[in-house]
């Protein structure tokens, strides 16, 4: 047996050591180590022939310092394309905070600082390309993994996980597998001396099941991955003694064991219950409940309810803006709706009323002069001119809603008790109407109340009072907070979902929400951020809500998660002075972009000042062989013009 607990848990292993010589009953084998990544996974050994240290490069003297940089940048766009097709693929497997992984490495590629000091190697000390990279990075990695923060000094493995892709595409080996072919790496368990982001990403594309490693912990990003994928990794203190059972069955338990041919009772011991459905497991892990948010009933339909309680956001106004020259009629919303009670069948139903405007425009109507939609006629506040929008909606909603059906009807952007009043008069008039007409619908349901503005925050415990249930909008909520327009370019960095001033606004709530004994769920999309999930877990929330595609990643999340833990990081998390510091303690880079690139042919990037600036209605414009060049202002395009592009005027 080996160890790298130092002597922890030694006795109990070599306790179960004992029977007849000629019987198999304890593993060949039983390293105990870190637990990094949980999971149970069984599979023959594989060692990973991928280098994991930087390489010492041969060529240190270039001749020729242009070749050298030229060198040096198309391997950086080389590299700079591999991750922005991973970040794409992410991305649309909704993987977000994976893709938010990666683009740190995108980040770092790109870093001027980073650039500026392998060209001077280059051009000053006449460093080849590889060594002045080799020397750059190592000196960075160096320095990061002395930091005394421990998720700072895992930061040094995606310095060298860059430089090793580097590395390789000098060499024109491309990025060298893990462990050679396909075939040996499906179903494997893979040995590595350190788990780095790209390996992970390669080795799930390979079907690799679990990861021994020799260094690292649990905050890096390798494990992050791991853990997003629910691959288990144990660290070993001794890599190559478990090395040598290349080609062995072996069990990585995710709890810090490895296995070397594990008997059945071993793997008994430790295989999780397969009839406990994940529902019921979840529940004894984290006690969150998941549900689906949707735009569409259509979407349930091919819905996989495992472990989903319900729909816990349906966004009503889709339907409103599919209807471009006059609001649904009542008959055309009861058919939707409908739909989406049979869909749901007795599951509950939060059903948000109508929020049209800002964000979602009526095209049929006119708002009226407003300089800022967001702060304007919103949701409820159109209902103060036309009340019979609500109303309508209502009626068809609780004729829809007959049956076997839960139906839970959500408030959104309410601002204190008294919209809330005014909102639910609206809904009391609907069923005055319906019995009036002696209709039959639905009149069990539960209310409750979105909260999205600082005001609602702030009134919170009144709210509780006249709700059944409630929920929390950060997409909105982070807007209002900040007063910061959730989708403008040039303050993206000032939308901060995992600030601390955020996270303790969502602590008061679950407390207040607690004290109540009600249900509260967040909706927004920082629910589907398994970076942030054990945070949210830890401040008490009681209910995420995601959408569908995002479902079975933040399934596996809250099946990975620890309650203490989160309470922990959530601690830490509230105490923190600020952004970068609480992205670090979720192991993301401290760094965020200042904005967020020009996202659509009606946006550039004014390459002076670097705000990005519409191309629309834009008279600052400079075009230099057939490139259009688009500025804030007179300002930037005169100084772009007299700058080194002078003499390439038009
Ligand atoms: C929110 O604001 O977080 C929310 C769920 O509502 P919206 O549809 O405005 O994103
Ligand atoms: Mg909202």
């Amino acid at each position: 047996m080996h160890c790298g607990c130092g002597g922890r848990n030694c006795e109990s292993i070599q306790a179960r050591r004992v029977g007849p010589p000629d019987r198999k009953v304890v593993s060949v084998e039983t390293f105990l180590g870190e637990p990094i990544a949980p999971g149970f996974a069984v599979g023959p050994l594989r060692v990973g022939k991928r280098c994991t240290s930087i390489p010492r490069s041969v060529d240190s003297a270039a001749s020729d310092p242009c070749s050298e940089i030229d060198r040096f940048q198309r391997q950086v766009c080389e590299l700079e394309r591999e991750i922005t097709e991973a970040v794409e693929r992410l991305e649309s497997a909704a993987l977000h905070a994976e893709a938010e992984i990666m683009r740190t490495h995108l980040m770092l590629l790109r870093d001027p600082e980073l650039h500026g000091q392998v060209r001077e190697l280059i051009e000053i000390s006449r460093y080849g390309a590889e060594a002045a990279v080799e020397q750059v990075l190592e000196n960075l990695a160096a320095m990061l993994g002395y930091a005394e923060d421990p998720v700072l000094a895992e930061r040094a493995a995606d310095v060298r996980d860059l430089a090793m892709r580097l590395a390789a595409g000098f060499s024109q080996q491309g990025i060298s597998d893990p462990a050679a072919a396909e075939s040996e790496t499906r179903d494997a368990i893979l040995a590595l001396p350190e788990l780095m982001p790209s390996i992970v990403l390669e080795a799930r594309d390979r079907g690799v099941v679990g990861f021994v490693v020799g260094r690292g912990t649990s905050v890096s990003h390798g494990a992050i991955l791991a853990k997003s994928f629910g691959i288990p990794v144990v660290r070993v203190a001794r890599l190559e003694s478990v090395a040598q059972f290349s080609g062995r069955q072996v069990l990585v338990w995710g709890g810090g064991e490895v296995l070397v041919e594990p008997t059945e009772t071993e793997l008994a011991e430790r295989r999780p219950s397969e009839q406990i459905p994940p529902d019921e497991g979840r529940k004894a892990g984290v006690p969150i409940r998941l549900w689906v948010s949707i735009v569409d009933p259509d979407q349930l339909e091919a819905l996989d309810w495992t472990g989903i309680e319900g729909v816990g956001l349906y966004r009503s106004e889709a339907l409103f803006m599919r209807h471009r020259q006059a609001f649904p009629s009542e008959e055309v919303q009861f058919q939707t709706y409908r739909k989406l009670f049979d869909l749901a069948g007795d599951r509950p139903v939060v059903f948000r009323t109508t929020d049209l405007g800002a964000d979602k425009p009526v095209e049929h109507m006119r708002l009226g002069p407003q300089e800022n939609p967001c702060l304007g006629l919103r949701a409820h506040r159109l209902f103060r001119f036309h009340p019979e929008i609500l109303i309508t909606q209502i009626r068809a909603l609780l004729r829809a809603a007959v049956g076997a059906h839960e139906l839970r009807l959500m408030y959104p952007m309410i601002e204190s008790i008294d919209q809330l009043r005014f909102v639910q008069g609206l809904v009391d008039e609907a069923i005055q109407s319906l019995g009036d007409e002696g209709q039959t619908f639905q009149r069990d349901f539960r209310q409750g109340v979105l909260i999205e503005t600082p005001s609602a925050a702030w009134s919170f415990a009144r709210l509780l009072q006249a709700v059944d249930f409630a929920s929390i909008g950060t997409n909105d909520l982070v807007q209002y907070l900040f007063a910061v327009e959730r989708n403008a370019a040039n303050v993206a960095d000032l939308y901060q979902p995992e600030h601390p001033i955020t996270l303790q606004v969502i602590h008061a709530l679950a407390e207040q929400a607690a004290r109540a004994g009600k249900p509260l769920s967040i909706c927004g999309e920082m629910a589907a951020d398994t970076t942030i999930l054990p945070v949210l877990v830890g401040l008490g929330v009681t209910d995420i809500s995601v959408a569908p595609g995002a479902g079975d990643n933040v399934r596996r999340g809250l099946e990975s998660l620890d309650e203490a833990a989160c309470q922990q990081l959530a601690k830490r998390c509230l105490e923190a002075d600020s952004l970068a510091d609480v992205r670090g303690l979720l192991g993301r880079s401290p760094r965020i972009n200042k904005r967020r690139p020009a996202m659509s042919e009606t946006e550039a990037v004014d390459p002076v000042c670097g705000m990005v600036v519409s191309t629309s209605d834009n008279s600052y414009v400079v075009r230099l062989g057939g490139v259009a060049h688009y500025f804030c202002s007179r300002s930037c395009m005169t100084r772009f013009l007299s700058g080194p592009n002078a003499d390439r005027k038009r």
